[in-house]
Formats: structure tokens, sequence, C-alpha cells
């Protein structure tokens, strides 16, 4: 008999909002479309005794890298995951969609966990954080002490690094290069009770990237990203082809509609844990 595929309850958690920002500052060409408060969210996997996060949101205090973003509203996603009876040692794995710090922040908060990144991911912030300070707008959203504790996770023998697209990195867990926010975004596959999710990290803010300006089907690239157009738009349409041209399969991380249709499971100060699958 064929094995079952894996099935996961996955959660959306979301932790943090932006205020009043452009939406031209992260999407091209939307000039005329105003400011949005922009949800900031991770994603919990359960099955077994396997608790797995797709990134790790950021923390925030006095003095922390966060804050020259000025997010106003955030709270800990050590707190959210509490909300949910985990612990932040229970934690046995992290999916980073990439190192930007929103995604990676907390990473060295979850001391038992291994790291699944794209190898040029990491490799190339490795690199870019060593150029000289006229390249720092490469590194605008990189916390260095993400990298730190990267590194010090590596030296634990905690992190594999994921050379492309790969299936069942865990049971019913696919990883998809994503390159163009940044060069070794990756975007994950999950096998879910509700069937498959495809969690975009940054590869997209919005539906409209992949349905077009009007539903006329031409994909926009982002503003804020690193790398080319060119491959933007190749990293949507193999998204698109995942998803087999559905969206309700897709999770959004920084969703503006806030997982709209999917149920809210709990509340913490204003922020949804909302159940996607
Ligand atoms: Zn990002």
């Amino acid at each position: 008999m064929a094995e079952q595929p894996a099935a996961w309850d996955a959660y959306v958690m979301e932790y943090a909002r932006s205020k009043d920002q452009p939406w031209v500052d992260l999407i091209s060409g939307m000039y005329k479309d105003g400011v949005m408060d922009l949800p900031f969210s991770f994603v919990l996997a359960r099955r077994g005794d396997r608790i797995v996060l797709i990134d790790t949101g950021f923390i925030q205090h006095e003095g922390s890298f966060s804050q020259k973003f000025g997010i106003p509203t955030w709270v800990s996603p050590i707190r959210m995951l509490g909300e949910m009876g985990v612990t932040a040692e229970a934690v046995t794995d992290i999916f980073l969609t990439h190192a930007h710090f929103d995604h990676m922040g907390s990473v060295g908060e979850f001391p038992n966990a291994r790291i699944y990144i794209q190898k040029s991911e990491l490799l190339s912030w490795y690199e870019a954080i060593a150029l000289p300070k006229r390249y720092a707008h490469l590194t605008a959203i990189i916390d260095p002490d993400n990298l730190r504790s990267a590194l010090d996770a590596s030296i634990q023998h905690r992190v594999t690094l994921i050379d492309g697209d790969k299936d069942n990195v865990l049971p019913g867990i696919h990883v998809r290069l994503g390159s163009g926010h940044t060069i070794g975004q990756q975007f994950v596959i999950l096998d879910t009770r509700a069937g498959r999710r495809v969690i975009s990290g940054d590869c997209v803010y919005s539906r409209m990237q992949i349905t077009g300006r009007d539903g006329d089907g031409v994909y926009i690239p982002l503003n804020n990203a690193v790398g080319s157009v060119w491959e933007q738009i190749k990293t949507i349409d193999k998204m698109n082809d995942e998803l087999g041209g559905d969206l309700s399969k897709l999770v959004i991380l920084h969703d503006i509609e806030r997982w709209k249709g999917h149920p809210v499971v709990k509340e913490l100060e204003g922020f949804r844990v909302v159940k996607v699958g």
C-alpha cells in the first residue's frame, strides 16, 4: 500500500504590524496606491512530536535592530507560540525563507532547533556584510546578530544548507529556490490536513503580483528586492506552477487581508493565530 502523505497542522502566527507603509516601497508601480499597515507573520506546523517553524519573526527591545524600522505594534513571537502551548526549547525545526530580520530575527531563541536555509542565502549575506560600507544598501534589512546566531548554530551542527529545490526535507515539507527578493530566497510547500499550502516567503507581498493589475495576468515584480526583476518574475511563475493557478493554496506571510477565509483560533493583543491547513 502506498504510504499516506504526511499531513501537517499549520497556523499563521501574526506578531507585528507596520504603520502607514507606502505600497510602492514594496511592489513596483504602486505609486498611486497609498499606504497600509503591513502585517508580519511566521508559520507554526505540527505533526506528531515535530514542531516546525517557517521563519521566526523578530525580537524587539530598546536598541534592537528592528527599532530603526519604526514598527510600532509588536508582540514577542515566543509569547505567540506560548498561546499555542509551544516553548522555544520544544521547537525541533526551523525553515528560513530568507535572512531579513523580520523573518529570521529571533532565530537565536530556539536552542534545540535544526535550521534549514538555502546555501546561497546564508553565504551571500556573509559576503555582502563583508563588503565596504558603500554597499550597505544591500544589507539594510539584515541584522548582523542574526548572522552571528546562524554561525553559532552552524558550529553546533544545527544548520542544514540546502542547494536548490528539495522535496521532503521533512516528510511533507518541500522547498523551492525562489531567488529575487534575496539571492537565496526559498518558498516552502507544506502538505497539510487541508491539502497543499505554498508559503510565500517574501517572493510576493500581494496576490496581485500573480494575477496582475486589473487581473490582466501580467506578473508584477517587487520594489523591495536585491535580486533582478528577471529572477523575480521567474520565481512568481515557479510559485504559480506549484499552486496550479489556485491562489487559495497560497499563504502570504505579509498578507494585508490577514489570511481571510481561514479560522482565527487565538488572539493576543490584537494579533491572530490563523489555522491555514
Ligand atoms: Zn524580506
